[in-house]
């Protein structure tokens, strides 16, 4: 047995940054006797996030404040997520008086700041990505109107006016095959709309390096969490290639029948996913095989 790591995987540096920042924040203001709250799931992993809560956060979600019934007082500290969060947000803690430290990735802010500068110079905002995804929710929040679509089919259904010229946005973990797919269609059809991709570099050297071990491995674990965009595209794109892929949260969903008469085994990790899980998940391989 053989145990084979996909060449990029885990921890991007906008998680690594978003939990340094937390370090810190907490170091300082539990300090000066401030309660430090994260903004829901700091990074799209359960295990991290319970991680937090033990060393002293506590977290409150955004319909909490939206709804008002939020526990945050003046003067509290709260951390915003990797992937941003909505205007209506940032308005609401800045007039509650709130103290904001913000993690939101820089990948996500450029996206953030061109949809605004776009829309003021006359583009109308196409994006690509799931509606649904926080990221996505944050970042068109800033628009006026924005069209999102999840893929290609969703694409054709809009109505591009070959009048209005247009730009189109991406989500930072969009999958690099779909958004290939868009971009011919578009440029054969509507030379109208100003295609910028937004797939950040650590989604796409993971998304290659995954599709790379699905064809080389008998089977390929993504480790991750199970709301984690990219974990889930990565987890897709292995499926694509080996019908032998499991996505697990850690050690304990692994399953010792998958692992049964096979040989080479591979492993990735979603960009949230601490480097720590995917070792206790390699030992236990380990140990299934007595290796
Ligand atoms: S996946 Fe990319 S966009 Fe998201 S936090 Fe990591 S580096 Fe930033």
């Amino acid at each position: 047995m053989e145990i084979i790591r996909a060449k990029h995987m885990g921890f991007c540096f906008g998680v690594a940054g978003a939990i340094d920042m937390c370090h810190k924040v907490l170091k300082d203001e539990e300090n000066n006797g401030k309660k430090v709250y994260i903004l829901g799931m700091l990074v799209h992993n359960e295990n991290v996030v319970e991680e937090l809560r033990k060393e002293g956060f506590e977290l409150v979600e955004e319909e909490e404040i939206l709804s008002g019934e939020d526990p945050l007082n003046p003067g509290d500290v709260i951390i915003i997520r990797a992937h941003g969060t909505t205007e209506e947000i940032y308005n609401i803690l800045n007039k509650k008086k709130v103290k904001i430290y913000d993690a939101t990735c820089v990948f996500v802010a450029k996206i953030r700041k061109t949809l605004v500068e776009k829309e003021k110079t006359g583009y109308n905002i196409v994006f690509i990505g799931d509606k649904n995804h926080p990221e996505v929710r944050g970042i068109i929040s800033f628009g006026q109107k924005v069209q999102v679509c999840a893929d290609l089919e969703e694409l054709k259904k809009i109505e591009i006016d070959k009048n209005k010229k247009y730009c189109l946005l991406t989500q930072t973990t969009l999958n690099k095959k779909n958004l290939e797919k868009i971009k011919s269609y578009l440029e054969n059809t509507h030379s109208n709309v100003k295609i910028l991709d937004k797939i950040c570099g650590a989604t796409q050297v993971r998304q290659e390096a995954v599709e790379e071990l699905a064809k080389v491995t008998d089977v390929v674990i993504v480790v991750g969490g199970k709301n984690s965009s990219n974990t889930k595209k990565l987890y897709d794109i292995s499926n694509n290639f080996n019908s032998n892929t499991y996505l697990i949260q850690d050690d304990k969903d692994l399953d010792p029948e998958w692992l049964k008469g096979k040989k080479r085994i591979g492993i990735t990790a979603g960009a949230s996913t601490p480097e720590e899980i995917v070792i206790n998940i390699e030992n236990k391989i380990r140990g299934i095989f007595n290796a």
